[in-house]
């Protein structure tokens, strides 16, 4: 079910998110369609239209995230939570990799979010690899260690 957010709390979203993705940190300049509005906690397991509860997204990611807020880490098979990304420290669940076109994940929820959304897709490591050090600003400078 659609419902309609009010123009305030969809600025305030694209404020407090820097303007990206909260999965896989795609700026929305560089996207050719408006961002999704995800549910944290979907209102199918409880969630609420609170702005806690709402996290930009991009299509890419608001797609396979879906109703999920779990997932199987690859690793361990273990079932463990998806990266909440208004409570969870990213840089406790996520580095990038060498030359900074794909995510690492540092945890057993990490790892999951990863594979769950599928954050290195073809598409979004080619955008990374395009805007590395631009203006659009990847990586952003919060996800780096020197900038603590
Ligand atoms: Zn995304």
């Amino acid at each position: 079910m659609r419902r309609h957010l009010p123009k305030r709390s969809r600025e305030e979203i694209l404020r407090r998110s820097h303007r990206r993705c909260k999965y896989c940190l795609t700026p929305t300049t560089c996207s050719s369609s408006p961002f999704a509005i995800d549910h944290i906690q979907p209102l199918t397991l409880g969630g609420t239209d609170s702005l806690e509860n709402l996290a930009l997204a991009c299509f890419g990611c608001n797609g396979p995230k879906s109703a999920f807020t779990e997932g199987t880490d690859p690793e361990t098979g273990v079932v463990v939570p998806l990266y909440h990304p208004r409570r969870d420290n990213w840089r406790e669940h996520f580095c990038w990799n060498e030359d900074f076109t794909e995510l690492v994940g540092l945890t057993p929820t990490g790892r999951t979010t990863i594979a769950r959304l599928d954050l290195n897709r073809p598409g979004v490591v080619t955008l990374r690899r395009l805007i590395l050090g631009t203006e659009e600003g990847h990586p952003p400078a919060w996800t780096l260690p020197e900038n603590e």
